[in-house]
């Protein structure tokens, strides 16, 4: 590999022709053109010519074509002739329906890409991942993918997960440094690399290689391409098939042995006979017409923005029993507005809404409220000017409140230098920039309130430092909880001064002994739809559990207003979780609706406890922790605005919308998807037993024989593929969220359905 890593940064920016502005546009367009799309070409695994092939594997097919064989030997050829054409006729449709299906699941998936933030002209903008070129100033974050290989410029306690690379679990801490020597890429601790995952920090970093020019490219592990599972209704199906294609042939001998050796009939009439039954037993379009069902109705909930990853997700989401929802952004609109401050012991209320400068503070006469203002700002990695905004809404609505009263981020990054930063995770609840102006050190933090509060022990207050007592401090608890009562969402911000001999990074003494500056109180109201959504879910016998990382007052607060509780009903915190068994667990979570102050570990606790009881658990996630719980939960749902690219990996869906509605209405698809499909399924062994039927009662009563192996196969195709078709696109019922979810277990071919099949069922 070039050895990047022995250069210094200096070194690598002049030899990439970068300055600190990053390249400009013009220039990536020419660099794009010299270097291509930072894309790794795939082989191309999804062949047209085996996905022909493969439908002369399915076992009925192949009993088809055992029946043409026969039809050679025994008969007249045109028989075995037509049988074969037959069999190249359905295989064409079941190609071209698959072959459909599997191209928009290609183009559903694409829909995913992933994007990256990269500083082009001095102006951080996020760009599709693949116009990512070598030069390029990237930003990276918690839970983000690597785009291309690069060289750290500046990283604060990033780590990083390269399993995916070097097949090493154990994460990687990576800082900034020239290296001397660096004899293979696990030694390459200044470059991150294509296609790993930043498991904790952030870091700026500039672009030295992309697409099939980096590691990951060049190794081309091209074996991303997740393996073609059969869904467990597929499986079902299939295992149907085989059992009615093994009953057929015994049949088919029994009847044989019994006309040729009883009755004394000719042996190819006989075969005649057989291979009719045969071939009228056979639902041979059942596994297309299936496959097709369920890529129809991924299509369709991709139109109501969710995309399923696996076709097996489609019905998992329409017997979902659980949803265990986030709050911020997927019960609220994540657009959140500062209305309400608290500073050196007063509140001032702020006008205007959303990203709006426009807006003013209720008093500004003395301004005790700039040093919190000055400390939101500058432990912020948002950024946001009059069109746009990129970052965490929480970090962009106190850029907005400060620029109320002319506090801007630029200006104050002239008068401070960033030195280090302990970045936010949601176990920490908090983060910690570190800065310095001409003659000293400052830690600015934010985070939840009792985070912040309890690692206070002074306050500012009127410009004057005091000492904070913890009497003061449950006061200042009290502030919040006022605050929170009212839906708003509070973060608390402090500061101290960092002592010439401590060091940044370390958070025990950093983050410790701190000034309290005060509280931001942000609205993030409900998503209009949310409540409708609720009470839908309620009707369909699904228990909706919201489990956030804020705190208690606020959860409930929101939950109230959605009508996910009502009055005062009980809510968990992550504390009391721990003091919990796992029976006593499940039976809170029976009638707890809301679990506040939850950190990721949580969220795998509530899951093993549910499926333990054999529940189906939809459950959303959008950071790098979440990952394991997105993976362990029946269907993970990432967040496609707001999500991280490890979770959206991690998950079974992805919702473009980030919405708590998108959620339900896939579970009311997945429903309808079923029903229609054990419709067809119905319709199509219906047509089968008539059929089965019509022959035997001809064999029986020593008719000719009524329906010919060839008009079975003809009637077939014109009455099974065609009709399933359309049935399995049928609108659903109109009631079908007033049903309790189905049970996982079911069988598809129960009692019930076989006696309708055998019209025994009135
Ligand atoms: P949800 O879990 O429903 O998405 P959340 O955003 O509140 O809600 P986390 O992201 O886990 O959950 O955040 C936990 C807590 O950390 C928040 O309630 C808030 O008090 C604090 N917090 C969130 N974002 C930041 C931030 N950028 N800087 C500092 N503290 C933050």
């Amino acid at each position: 590999m070039p050895d990047w890593g022995q250069m210094s940064v200096k070194e690598v920016l002049v030899s990439l022709k970068t300055g600190n502005d990053g390249i400009s546009e013009n220039e990536a367009r020419l660099r794009l053109i010299d270097h291509g799309r930072n894309e790794i070409v795939q082989k191309h695994k999804f062949s047209a010519l085996s996905l022909f092939f493969s439908q002369f594997t399915d076992f009925l097919i192949i009993l088809l074509l055992f029946a043409s064989i026969v039809s050679f030997a025994t008969s007249d050829p045109t028989d075995g002739i037509i049988i074969l054409c037959i069999v190249a006729i359905n295989a064409i449709i079941g190609f071209v329906q698959e072959y459909k299906a599997e191209k928009s699941l290609a183009a559903l998936r694409s829909m995913i890409s992933l994007k990256s933030k990269v500083i082009r002209n001095g102006t951080e903008t996020v760009i599709d991942r693949s116009l990512v070129v070598p030069g390029d100033i990237i930003m990276l974050d918690e839970g983000d993918k690597i785009p291309a290989d690069a060289r750290l410029l500046e990283c604060y306690n990033l780590s990083i997960d390269e399993s995916c690379l070097t097949g090493e679990s154990v994460k990687v801490r990576k800082d900034a440094l020239q290296l001397k020597e660096i004899k293979n890429i696990t030694e390459a601790k200044n470059m991150v690399f294509m296609g790993t995952n930043v498991a904790t920090g952030r870091a700026k970093a500039i672009v030295v290689a992309t697409g099939m020019e980096t590691e990951f490219g060049k190794i081309a592990r091209l074996t991303l391409e997740s393996k073609k599972e059969m869904s467990p209704l597929q499986q079902e199906v299939s295992h149907m098939g085989k059992i009615i294609a093994r009953v057929a042939i015994v049949v088919c001998i029994i009847v044989f042995l019994i006309g040729v050796f009883l009755r004394g009939q000719g042996i190819i009439e006989m075969f005649t006979y057989s291979i009719s039954i045969a071939v009228a037993v056979v639902p041979e379009g059942l596994p297309t017409v299936l496959t097709v069902a369920l890529a129809m109705g991924v299509r369709k909930m991709a139109r109501k923005n969710s995309i399923v990853k696996k076709l097996a997700s489609v019905e998992t989401l329409g017997s979902t029993t659980v949803i265990c929802t986030d709050k911020t952004g997927t019960i609220t609109k994540n657009e959140m507005t500062v209305k309400r401050i608290f500073a050196s012991n007063r509140f001032i209320n702020i006008s205007g809404e959303g990203y709006n400068k426009a807006g003013k503070f209720s008093d500004t006469k003395t301004k005790d409220y700039e040093m919190l203002l000055k400390a939101g700002i500058l432990c912020n990695n948002a950024s946001f000017q009059d069109d746009r905004s990129i970052g965490d809404p929480t970090e962009i609505a106190i850029l907005v409140a400060a620029a109320k009263v002319g506090i801007e981020k630029e200006q104050l990054e002239r008068e401070f230098t960033k030195l280090h930063e302990i970045p936010f995770s949601s176990e920490r609840k908090m983060m910690t920039a570190i800065y310095a102006d001409k003659q000293k050190r400052f830690a600015f933090v934010k985070g939840a309130p009792r985070e912040i509060v309890s690692r206070c022990n002074r306050i500012l207050v009127n410009g004057k430092v005091k000492a904070l007592n913890s009497a003061e401090k449950e006061r200042l608890m009290q502030k919040d909880r006022d605050m929170a009562e009212t839906a708003l969402r509070v973060l608390g911000t402090a500061y101290r001064e960092v002592g010439k001999k401590e060091n940044p990074a370390d958070e025990e003494v950093i983050e410790n002994k701190l000034i309290f500056l005060g509280f931001f109180g942000m609205i993030d109201p409900p998503r209009d739809d949310v409540a409708g959504a609720i009470g839908l879910c309620r009707q369909a016998g699904i228990n909706v559990i919201m489990i956030t990382g804020d705190q208690k007052t606020t959860a409930k607060a929101v939950a109230k207003q959605i009508g996910l509780i009502s009055k005062d009903e009980e809510a968990i915190t992550g504390e009391d979780l721990k003091e919990m068994t796992d029976d006593e667990l499940f039976e809170k979570i029976k009638h707890v609706k809301v679990f506040a102050r939850t950190s990721p570990s949580d969220k795998l606790r509530i899951i093993a406890v549910l499926r333990k009881h054999n529940q189906v658990i939809a459950m959303t996630g959008d950071g790098v922790n979440d990952a394991p719980a997105l993976k362990k939960s029946d269907i993970g749902v990432a967040m496609g605005i707001t999500g991280t690219d490890v979770s959206k990996e991690a998950s079974h869906m992805v919702i473009t919308d980030d919405s708590f509605t998108t959620i339900v209405s896939a579970v009311e698809e997945g429903r309808g998807i079923y029903d229609n499909i054990k419709k067809f399924v119905l319709y199509n062994m219906t047509g089968i037993a008539s059929e089965l039927f019509i022959i035997l009662v001809g064999i029986f009563a020593s008719l000719p024989l009524p329906l010919t192996a060839i008009q079975i196969l003809l009637v077939d195709m014109g009455t099974e593929i065609f009709p399933s078709l359309a049935l399995g696109l049928d609108n659903h019922d109109a009631n079908i969220m007033q049903r309790k979810p189905r049970d996982r277990s079911e069988r598809m071919m129960n009692k019930e359905m076989i006696l309708s099949i055998l019209s025994l069922r009135f």
